[in-house]
């Protein structure tokens, strides 16, 4: 049985983790999986969850409804929506993280699209080639030669889609892996041209509030979600609550049908995990309701954290690495080749993904100058 089963490549970014972590060097660097780390390089868990984790109702783990908890969900739209947010215009469904929200969406589409086709601008992350795999993916170039966004081929290919087709965007700043992004002023025409060709736009926010700030990054939501007809948003705290193994997302679609959408949200869900898990759910309605501005302040401390070890990295780097300075978020692409960030890992056991990414979340203070002069030896 399964004799002659083909072995699948594994994940890339797991299998360099695997790499760091049997890496015997103990000056080994792990700037590769997303993950935030402290200065120190300890795993960070929020205040606000181990305070919220110490609150958990332990005496009931009955199912949740398939298509999560209400409160969850209303306090999640609240707090992602703002002031625009209307349960009565959207559809919810929590999901098991921010990719089962992605998945959620995908399946949606096959449902309702006229078009079975999605725009997915790259380098991205590498996952929605296999979440969106049952739709055509057509591809264009998120960055130009400068390494910063190329608003115009968004626009190129949101005019050459197909009428009533999907177009992904990740959104606010904070792009895994190139840490930049449309901005706001980009995104209204991007919006002009997607309203007029009556597409959907699929909006990933996998890390809202490390772009620019909690309340900046929402108004890329808000701005969709006003302005466009069709919309969705995915959701996820598995970044922005460091909640990344208890798999807490979420997705809201604009529609003037809920009831129906969500039961076809719920379709999916029933079919591949049947019901939402309850522990981030449970975890983040607590914080979401009693200690949001304690929990923000948190968020916003760690984005402040991000910017502060980017820059500190940079200031180690020739002037060549300076546009790295203006990205946002987690990450950005060091300009690397692939061999020099392969000999990065040979010569210094300094982990960046193949592509150049470094996740800044995972720079020890104490690693700094250690990191910068493997970049210079190697470049
Ligand atoms: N979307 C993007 C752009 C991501 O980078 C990630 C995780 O790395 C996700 C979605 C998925 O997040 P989650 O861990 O919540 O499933």
């Amino acid at each position: 049985m399964f004799k002659s089963l083909p072995c699948l490549p594994e994940d890339p970014t797991f299998k360099l983790f695997n790499q760091f972590k049997a890496d015997a060097n103990p000056k080994k660097v792990n700037l590769g999986i997303g993950l935030y780390f402290d200065r120190e390089g300890m795993p960070k868990v929020f205040d606000t969850v181990k305070k919220a984790v110490s609150e958990l109702d332990v005496n009931n783990f009955n199912y949740l409804p398939i298509g999560g908890d209400r409160e969850f969900l209303r306090l999640a739209g609240e707090f992602v929506f703002g002031e625009v947010f209307d349960p009565g215009r959207l559809a919810m469904q929590a999901t098991c993280g921010g990719t089962q929200a992605c998945r959620c969406f995908a399946d949606l589409s096959l449902e309702v699209l006229h078009e079975r086709e999605i725009q997915i601008a790259e380098p991205t992350w590498v996952n929605y080639h296999a979440l969106f795999g049952a739709m055509k993916i057509s591809r264009f170039n998120h960055c130009g030669e400068d390494g910063m966004v190329n608003a115009e081929a968004y626009y190129n290919a949101a005019r050459n889609a197909p009428i009533g087709s999907a177009f992904l965007i990740q959104g606010g700043l904070a792009h895994n892996p190139t840490g930049v992004n449309l901005s706001l002023e980009q995104m209204e025409e991007l919006i002009r041209i997607l309203e007029e060709r009556r597409m959907i736009l699929f909006m990933d926010m996998a890390y809202l509030g490390f772009g620019e700030g909690i309340e900046q990054d929402r108004k890329y939501v808000q701005l969709c979600y006003e302005k466009l007809e069709r919309f969705a948003v995915a959701i996820s705290f598995s970044k922005n609550a460091s909640m990344y193994e208890q798999r807490c997302g979420a997705l809201f679609v604009k529609t003037v049908n809920g009831p129906c959408t969500e039961s076809q949200l719920q379709k999916s869900i029933r079919e591949t995990i049947s019901t939402p898990p309850g522990f981030g759910q449970e975890v983040m309605a607590n914080i979401l309701k009693n200690y949001r501005q304690e929990w923000e302040a948190e968020v916003e401390a760690a984005r402040e954290d991000i910017d502060w070890r980017r820059n500190q990295l940079v200031d180690r780097l020739p002037a060549e690495f300076m546009r790295v300075r203006e990205t946002r978020g987690m990450f950005g692409l060091l300009p690397l080749s692939r061999e020099q960030a392969l000999r990065l890992r040979e010569e210094f056991s300094i982990y960046i993904l193949d592509n150049g990414r470094v996740n800044f979340a995972g720079v020890k203070a104490c690693d700094l100058d250690y990191i910068a002069e493997g970049v210079r030896s190697v470049k």
